[in-house]
């Protein structure tokens, strides 16, 4: 029989423990009892004996619900369905214990993407699911959208998912340890430091994340007195994205210019700038060969570029670049709405799949299960927008750039700041102040003192205070209430009065 031999195959591929059966026991009665994140963990250990089981994705998407998170529960329900596929390729007939998986998952999958606001994409999986099972009731019987997934208003957000055992703690000295060799190489005059906040300051300060529900507070400050106009820090980025290298002369490693003696790969280039990538320096040529080249080298790309290198054998979030960016936060105090981005079916769980297989990784493989679950790749990606700074062509008004700076981001936000910062292919400092100009010919003006934080600014701070707290929402996860915010609020509602509504 036709199943046996793929059930033969599979087992073979991947050995059968007969403790599977037991572990789906468990997480279904960790789910009974309410305990979905057991659950959840309890499913993901039966995946990584039973990689294959379309019930196991199935039952963890459903615990991903429960949980509020459908943007992951998306994912489990897309994976079960390409396994029923495969089931579908190997037999031509599926039994009916699958087909009648296959009915629940675009169920799943349908309650899922309409939860996260996809419409669009719910709609076309209940149409495929009703289609193909008329008789099936495409309601999940007893499932009601939990509160926060009501809040998140079809975004995901940008958080510790509760299993996350991956992130440092930001304010230990280990960490500080390893920003600050980092900061030495970017700059002589700047150092990062945790504070411990007198209470009284404690709702002026921002950590740039939105993560505020600590005393403590880390930033930037001058370990020697900064002038006016003086440049004191330098990073280049760990990750440039050149929007479309194979059309655009830049280089596709740094982001720079092109020079007319340009470096390529000899395995992948085809002797045409059209159609290969180009660095503009050996150095260039080689860190792309030291990072992600060989894992992307002679393969189709032209979709998608850049993105965790699948060759080495660290994981995704223990990679020093991704490690230390600090895109997600514990779930933030009452008062502060949690930070949530965009949700796309398409690019979050659909174009990450298709690029794995591109790399000929088998996301179902237990060795990568770890790797590329979805949580790892939508926190992986809050990090990086969090951080990401990109520049826009001036001859196509798109954007030709995007970049990460780890240190850049750590600067904290004022509307009075004494230091500016432009972004070329690094992003770099220099001292500033909103009252004076540096002059050439008197002596050099202090921006900022030594000893005191660096004042970075998230907005332009020419314009008034609540265009600029509009602006800066986004990157401080919160309304600014820095000092000068808080005295041009009070001056306003002073001459102009309370008004009806914030
Ligand atoms: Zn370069
Ligand atoms: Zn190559
Ligand atoms: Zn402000």
């Amino acid at each position: 029989m036709h199943m046996r031999d793929s059930d033969a195959a599979l087992a073979g591929a991947y050995p059968e423990s007969r403790s599977s059966d037991s572990l789906l026991e468990q997480a279904r009665s960790a789910t009974l009892k309410g305990e979905c994140v057991r659950a959840r963990k309890l499913y993901t250990e039966v995946l990584m004996l039973e990689p294959h089981s379309i019930l196991a994705y199935l039952e963890r998407s459903l615990a991903h619900l429960r949980l509020a998170f459908p943007d992951l529960a998306a994912g489990d329900a897309y994976r079960a369905l390409l396994l029923v596929d495969m089931a579908r390729e190997c037999d031509e007939e599926i039994t009916p214990e699958i087909a009648e998986m296959e009915a629940k998952t675009f169920s799943c999958l349908s309650i899922a993407l309409r939860e996260i606001d996809c419409h669009e994409d719910s709609m076309r999986y209940e149409e495929i699911g009703t289609k193909r099972y008329p008789e099936f009731n495409f309601e999940v019987p007893g499932h009601t959208p939990r509160k926060e997934a009501t809040l998140r208003e079809g975004e995901w957000r940008r958080e510790v998912y509760p299993w996350n055992n991956m992130e440092p703690d930001r304010f230990s000295d280990k960490t500080l340890e390893v920003l600050n060799a980092a900061m030495a190489k970017c700059s002589a005059k700047a150092e990062l430091k945790v504070v411990d906040l007198p209470v009284l300051q404690r709702d002026l300060s921002f950590a740039g994340d939105g993560d505020r529900s600590s005393d403590k507070h880390l930033g930037v400050y001058a370990k020697e007195d900064i002038f006016l106009g003086e440049t004191f820090f330098s990073e280049a980025s760990p990750l440039t994205v050149v929007a479309d290298p194979e059309n655009s002369s830049l280089c596709e490693y740094c982001g720079g210019n092109l020079p007319d003696q340009y470096e390529v790969c000899d395995d992948c280039w085809e002797g045409d700038e059209d159609s290969g990538v180009m660095w503009c320096s050996e150095e260039c040529r080689q860190k792309a060969f030291k990072s992600y080249h060989p894992a992307l080298c002679g393969r189709d790309f032209t979709w998608l570029y850049r993105d965790v290198n699948a060759t080495a054998n660290v994981h995704p979030l223990a990679l020093p670049d991704v490690k230390y960016l600090y895109g997600v936060s514990r779930p933030p105090l009452k008062h502060i709405p949690a930070i949530a981005l965009p949700f796309n079916f398409t690019h979050q769980v659909l174009q990450p799949i298709q690029m794995l297989q591109e790399m000929d990784v088998d996301i179902f493989d237990p060795k990568y299960l770890d790797f590329f679950d979805l949580w790892v790749m939508q926190t992986v990606r809050a990090k990086f927008i969090s951080v990401a700074s990109a520049r826009i062509s001036s001859k196509t008004r798109r954007t030709e750039l995007a970049a990460v700076h780890a240190l850049y981001s750590m600067f904290n936000h004022s509307c009075e700041p004494t230091v500016t910062w432009e972004c070329e292919s690094e992003v770099k400092f220099t001292g500033f102040s909103r009252h004076k100009k540096p002059s050439e010919s008197a002596a050099p003006i202090v921006a900022v003192k030594k000893g005191d934080e660096c004042w970075t600014h998230y907005c332009d701070v020419r314009m008034e205070y609540k265009d600029r707290q509009r602006d800066a929402f986004g990157s401080l996860g919160g309304k600014c209430v820095c000092r000068r915010c808080v005295e041009e609020e009070a001056e306003d509602k002073r001459v102009n009065g309370v008004p009806d509504e914030e």
